[in-house]
């Protein structure tokens, strides 16, 4: 399929683009480098700069059959302080996008979404249907694009998949976890091992799970591309289909610490901190939707196996 990912530049957008590939896609990553690498483009797709408020001219040429929606803001703390950067590039973003999809009939989309649509859980695993109150702007901008893929579906007969994702590690085809701004785990904890950074803090140990620090569902990026295959053929036109992305078991914050240990053999100074605002105590997806539904199964769910091949990928490069 001749098919345009934006976002291609970034972590996991740059992963399933090079799974694409191998899977004989034709692939044009359209990015704008606001947090993305060009370097990271896999060898083998077209690169385009450009936002997405200007792809329409790219569509145009390009005249994909689908679209993998990678491009986003995804810093929760930003969103709360600057939360017009999530309407306008998240939400006017997308909208201009599915316009510019429409104006060259290409109607077959799959979104990046995430588990921050749900907010804090009532019940764990989360299913699909569970109720979406998003605590924060991200989260909301997130939503609101499901949202609009439903109505797209509806109307103009869209053919649309929704993958929420739940945490994301690990690396692949030469490719991984590199922001600028790093707020997550497993890239910060691998900082500290790596001698960049003096320790990890933890977050809370307070919190009412086994051993007191918050749960949440680590994916390998290989299991997350491999969804992205098998969900982009999947809706007929009209359908907007809404999948959970994670491997059905929590990790604590405790067990990454000792996971990282154990790969790195560094001792990983931790210093106790407070509560990150807004973080639930555990987020476990169902993931038995789209595995019922696409036969899609994680394989790669050992937390040292994720860690060591982000390890693998921070040492291959400073940066
Ligand atoms: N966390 C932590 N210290 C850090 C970064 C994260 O204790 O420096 C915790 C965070 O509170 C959460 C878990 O690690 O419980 C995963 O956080 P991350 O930001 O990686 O992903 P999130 O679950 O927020 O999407």
């Amino acid at each position: 399929m001749r098919v345009l990912v934006t976002g291609g530049a970034g972590y996991i957008g740059s992963v399933v683009t090079a799974a694409l590939l191998e899977g004989g896609h034709e692939v044009t990553v359209l990015d704008d480098l606001s947090t993305g690498h060009e370097d990271a483009v896999p060898a083998g797709a077209r690169f385009v700069r450009a936002s997405l408020h200007d792809s329409a001219p790219v569509l145009a040429d390009v005249r994909p059959e689908a679209v993998l929606h990678f491009a986003a803001k995804s810093l929760v703390a930003q969103s709360q302080e600057a939360p017009e950067l999530y309407w306008e590039n998240n939400v006017g973003g997308s909208l201009a996008l599915l316009e510019a999809m429409r104006a060259v009939d290409c109607r077959r989309i799959v979104f990046s979404s995430t588990a921050a649509t749900y907010g804090e859980p009532d019940q764990v695993p989360i299913p699909e249907d569970a109720p979406t109150r998003p605590t924060n702007t991200y989260g909301a901008s997130k939503l609101a694009v499901d949202a609009m893929l439903t109505s797209y579906a509806v109307a103009h007969s869209f053919a649309a998949v929704s993958l929420r994702y739940f945490n994301v590690g690990g690396a692949a085809y030469g490719v991984g976890e590199r922001h600028a701004t790093e707020t997550h785990l497993i890239p910060i904890a691998l900082q500290v091992a790596a001698g960049s950074r003096e320790a990890l803090t933890v977050f809370g140990t307070d919190y009412p799970t086994p051993d007191g620090t918050c749960i949440r569902d680590y994916v390998h990026v290989t299991d997350l591309a491999a969804a992205h295959l098998l969900a982009l053929p999947a809706p007929a036109p009209g359908e907007h289909r809404i999948y959970n992305l994670g491997s059905g078991t929590g990790f604590s914050v405790q067990e990454m610490v000792d996971a990282v240990r154990e790969v790195t053999g560094h001792e990983l100074p931790v210093v106790v901190g407070d509560r990150r605002p807004g973080d639930p105590a555990r987020l476990v997806a169902s993931s038995a939707r789209i595995r019922d539904e696409l036969g899609w199964a994680p394989e790669h769910t050992d937390l040292r196996e994720i860690v060591t091949d982000a390890w693998a990928f921070a040492q291959s490069r400073r940066d």
